[in-house]
C-alpha cells in the first residue's frame, strides 16, 4: 500500500511559502511519496488584486521551477498544477490560465467571498467580527456550487475553508453541503483532503467528517493535499486524512494527467 500523491503544495512566488520545488521533492521522496503536484497560487488578471500570489509574468517561472524538480527527481512523478480563485465573473480568465500550459489538474478553491476579503486571510482576522458566520457559509459555499459547475476544476480545494479561525455558523449548513457536492459530482470535480486544517485554530482536516461522509454517498471522488507552505510540511498528517477518508467508507484516490482521471486503490 503506498500514501495517495500529495496533490497541493506551494512555491516562494506566492510571497508566503518558503522553500523550491526541489525541496518539495526531496522532502517527499525522504517519507515515501511516489507522487506530488505543485497547485501554487494562480495570479490575478490584475496584480494589485491582492498580495499573496504570484504575479501575472511570474507563471512561466512557476512553470520552470517545477520542470526543474521533474528532471532532478525522475524517481518522483511530479504534477503540473495551480490552485486557482474561483470568485464570479472570472471564468473567462480562468480559461486563459488554463490554455497557458499543459497542467495536470487545476484545483478551484474559493478564499474570497468579496472581491476584497478572503476569509482565510490572517491579515485580515478582524473582518469576521463584522460578519455573521452563517452569511459568510452561505455566500462561501455558493461560490464552491459555482466553482464546480463551471467545469473548469479538476479538484475542489478545502472545502470548508471559513472554519480555519474556529468560526462556525450555528444554523444546519447540510442544504449548502449538499447543494455544492451535487454540483461537483455532476461535474466530476474531486473534492480534496487538506490536512492544512489540523494545523489551524479549527484543527480539523478540510473538509468535515459531515461533508466527507455525504461526498462518499454521492460518490464524489477524493484526492489528499498538505498544502504546504514550507517543505517539511509534504505529506503532513497523510495518516489520518487516509483514516478520515477509510472510516466514511472510501477505498480509491485518483490521480491526474493532463487533466485525466483515474482512479486508483487507497
Ligand atoms: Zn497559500
Ligand atoms: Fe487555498
Ligand atoms: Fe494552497
Ligand atoms: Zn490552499
Amino acid at each position: 500500500m503506498s500514501l495517495p500523491p500529495d496533490y497541493h503544495m506551494h512555491t516562494p512566488l506566492c510571497r508566503h511559502a518558503a522553500g523550491e520545488p526541489v525541496d518539495y521533492a526531496r522532502r517527499a521522496l525522504e517519507i515515501g511519496l511516489t507522487e506530488i503536484g505543485f497547485s501554487d497560487h494562480s495570479p490575478m488578471r490584475r496584480d494589485d488584486f491582492d498580495d499573496w500570489r504570484m504575479r501575472n509574468d511570474q507563471l512561466d517561472e512557476y512553470v520552470e521551477k517545477v520542470r526543474r524538480a521533474q528532471k532532478e527527481f525522475p524517481q518522483l512523478t511530479i504534477r503540473l498544477a495551480l490552485e486557482v480563485d474561483y470568485l464570479p465573473g472570472h471564468a473567462d480568465w480562468i480559461r486563459e490560465l488554463a490554455a497557458r500550459h499543459p497542467w495536470d489538474y487545476l484545483i478551484g478553491s474559493v478564499h474570497y467571498v468579496s472581491d476584497s476579503w478572503a476569509v482565510d486571510n490572517p491579515h485580515k482576522l478582524s473582518e469576521w467580527k463584522h460578519r455573521d458566520a452563517f452569511e459568510v457559509w452561505t455566500t462561501y459555499f455558493e461560490r464552491l456550487t459555482l466553482a464546480a459547475e463551471t467545469g473548469l476544476f479538476e479538484i475542489i480545494g478545502h472545502a470548508d475553508l471559513p472554519k480555519k479561525f474556529g468560526h462556525r455558523p450555528t444554523r444546519d449548513c447540510t442544504p449548502l453541503h449538499e447543494k455544492f457536492l451535487t454540483a461537483a459530482k455532476q461535474h466530476d470535480c474531486a473534492l480534496e483532503l487538506n490536512t492544512a486544517g489540523l494545523r489551524k485554530d479549527c484543527r480539523e482536516i478540510y473538509p468535515s467528517r459531515e461533508i466527507l461522509q455525504l461526498a462518499f454517498e454521492k460518490n464524489v471522488p477524493i484526492t489528499f493535499g498538505s498544502d504546504a507552505h514550507a517543505p517539511d510540511e509534504v505529506g503532513m498528517n497523510f495518516s489520518e486524512a487516509i483514516q478520515l477518508a477509510c472510516s466514511v467508507g472510501y477505498t480509491q484516490t485518483c490521480r491526474f494527467e493532463k487533466r485525466q482521471r483515474r482512479s486508483v486503490s487507497l
